[in-house]
């Protein structure tokens, strides 16, 4: 199927590891132009598989001015924006009893803040493009995780904002879709993993309860139904919270 996403300009936060990445080199294969908003260097490699189509932008999105600069760098380069991909994110184990209201306070800051600010300064551009919104959300927001409320609150804010967009933006046929991953390994996944005294037993473990295939979802996979939301293909398809997660969050996971 062509997506028709050839020359679409896509803001992609965290687009230069795990799954930012490889949504940035499936927006590649598309023939699309991906814009990496990521501080890791990793960027300019995956621009190279694109012979330099496209731009990185190595910054981390702290403040909204962050958010800014990566919204006007990108119009003044390609003069539109097609759509977004907010990405970016980490959990960072803070929770009620390892925790502090002032950690709790920046770790929501940190995971949900920049959601918001990317799609505030790109209103204008996507409202002449008609453009599409995915945020990427977790499964915790659904199951809860323990241990970790900053970023659990701000993975629930993601969806509710998803609805709440897809409703102020349908008047200019903006479409907002949310993703909703469970087990993907990436850089962040494996530094998780690395934290207990035998990973490889505890990724057998989190595997067995996995349903479909008792496997991890790709990088790739997740990638795929990004692109998809990002094209106009899904044309009707707005304000849904889509889980690719081989059945996790939904399915008996005793299976
Ligand atoms: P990852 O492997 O850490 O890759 C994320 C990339 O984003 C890294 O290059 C990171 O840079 C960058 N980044 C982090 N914060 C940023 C910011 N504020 N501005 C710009 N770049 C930033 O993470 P991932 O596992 O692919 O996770 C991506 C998204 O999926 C996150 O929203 C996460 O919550 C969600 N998710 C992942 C899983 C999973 O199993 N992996 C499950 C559910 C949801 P640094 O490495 O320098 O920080």
């Amino acid at each position: 199927m062509d997506l028709l996403l050839k020359d679409k300009v896509i803001l992609i936060s965290g687009g230069a590891k795990g799954i930012g990445a490889a949504i940035s080199k499936g927006l590649i294969e598309e023939g699309g132009i991906p814009v990496i908003i990521d501080p890791s260097p990793e960027g300019e490699k995956i621009l190279m598989l694109a012979n330099g189509k496209g731009l990185h932008i190595p910054i981390r999105l702290e403040q909204p001015e962050d958010a800014k600069k990566a919204v006007e760098l990108t119009i003044e380069k390609f003069g539109s924006i097609h759509g977004i991909v907010n990405n970016a994110g980490a959990n960072d184990g803070v929770g009620l009893e390892n925790g502090s209201p002032e950690a709790f306070a920046k770790s929501v800051s940190k995971n949900l803040q920049h959601y918001y600010d990317l799609v505030h300064f790109s209103v204008p551009f996507l409202k002449k493009s008609k453009g599409s919104i995915v945020n990427i959300s977790s499964k915790t927001a659904i199951t809860g995780q323990g241990g970790t409320s900053g970023y659990v609150a701000a993975k629930g804010a993601q969806l509710a904002l998803t609805r709440e967009w897809a409703v102020e933006l349908l008047p200019y046929q903006i479409r907002v879709n949310a993703v909703i991953p469970a087990e993907v390994m990436t850089p962040l996944y494996e530094k998780w993993l690395s934290s207990f005294p035998d990973p490889d037993k505890k990724l057998q473990e989190i595997s067995n309860r996995i349903p479909l295939g008792k496997r991890m979802t790709t990088p790739e996979e997740i990638a795929s139904t990004v692109l998809f939301l990002l094209s106009e293909k899904s044309a009707h398809t707005t304000g849904q919270h889509i889980y690719v997660d081989g059945g996790y969050t939904h399915l008996d996971r005793a299976l």
